[in-house]
């Protein structure tokens, strides 16, 4: 999906003199995508191919083709993968079902859930178990909050925007805690929550922000560069939450127009027509290769005045999953049913 708004002037924009690009930090891949893809081609070393993974392991094309070509197989559904593989399970995290569904069939399971994925899980086994009604914000039908919702499926209704706040029932409005998907906006969020304070004023607040670090630096990062840029691209897939969100985080802070791009080709030679300034990012699944392919194609045609602007330092970094540290732990024996938890 492309979002744009029509052309119009943004009345506080002096005219730069010359064609550039601002590009944002940070941008790209955060430190949950980062060990995903790592563990998929760790598997891939340790056990070789076949590996499979269930759902894209974080939502980006390039990064599944690219995994698909080294020997990963991606499956939508548990009972795809033969009895005794290894299976990845994607970023996006997974209802205890699944877990059951792999043990069944005896597969030996990689778990390469989002440790800040994982926090919101526990978080909801947490007030599910201390028999709270929990409102999690967030988009139907996304893996994210399958996964979520699994956790607790008789205490947690799904909160998809203000108007499922107005309708939400609950059974004790005095005992309600909300939490929310990791990929969201922050603005959009606060809304939904600001809605559900009208009707349950004691609504308990998570202990600690559920929209993710990478979340929000991309999006205070995007926010900035449409202060400036008439045109800003995000380089991510239409699959992708957190790319999606910047897209409507750029409109809404006054870029002229705004698209989401899985690579350069995608790029309309039209939308550069009167722009001077064109803002570049990518959503925290878009490896930087990418970025690398749109700058080019920009400098290409002129857009040669390259200038970082920088709204936040990250250093988070996640360990590899237990099962495969473990196996790296013991190899050279690499029995992969040693990393079955
Ligand atoms: Fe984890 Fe956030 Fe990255 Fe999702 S976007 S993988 S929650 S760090």
């Amino acid at each position: 999906m492309t979002t744009a708004t029509p052309p119009q002037a943004h009345p506080a924009r002096p005219a730069p003199a010359a064609k550039r690009v601002l590009l944002a930090s940070p941008r790209g891949w955060c430190a949950g995508v980062d060990r995903a893809v790592a563990a998929v081609e760790k598997a891939l070393e340790l056990y070789g191919a076949p590996v499979y993974v269930r759902h894209e392991i974080v939502h980006n094309k390039y990064v599944v083709q690219t995994l698909e070509r080294k020997g990963a197989i991606f499956v939508e559904q548990t009972e795809e993968v033969p009895e005794g593989s290894i299976v990845v399970l994607s970023a996006h995290g997974v209802a205890p079902t699944v877990h059951a569904e792999a043990a069944e069939r005896k597969l030996a399971t990689i778990d390469a859930t989002c440790p800040l994925v994982t926090k919101v899980h526990k978080e909801a086994i947490r007030y599910a178990n201390q028999d709270y009604d929990i409102l999690l914000i967030g988009h139907e039908g996304h893996e994210e909050v399958i996964g979520t919702c699994g956790e607790a499926p008789d205490r947690i209704t799904l909160v998809d925007g203000p108007v499922d706040a107005a309708n939400v029932e609950v059974r004790d409005e005095s005992k309600v805690v909300w939490l929310s998907q990791t990929t969201l906006s922050v603005d959009e969020t606060m809304e939904t929550v600001d809605a559900l304070k009208t009707r349950f004023p004691n609504l308990l607040s998570p202990p600690s922000d559920d929209i993710c670090y990478a979340t929000q630096n991309r999006q205070i990062a995007v926010k900035k560069l449409a202060e400036d840029a008439q045109l800003v691209i995000v380089v991510g897939s239409r699959n992708s939450s957190n790319s999606q969100r910047m897209v409507e985080a750029a409109l809404g802070a006054g870029a002229d127009t705004a698209y989401l791009v899985d690579c350069a080709d995608e790029i309309d030679e039209a939308w550069l027509q009167d722009v001077t300034t064109v803002g570049l990012t990518s959503g925290a699944s878009a490896p930087e290769v990418l970025v690398d392919g749109v700058l080019e194609w920009l400098v290409k045609r002129g857009y040669s005045d390259v200038e970082t602007v920088k709204t936040a330092d990250e250093s988070v970094t996640f360990s590899l999953p237990k099962e495969l540290r473990r196996n790296l732990r013991t190899q050279p024996g690499n029995d992969p049913t040693a990393g079955q938890p």
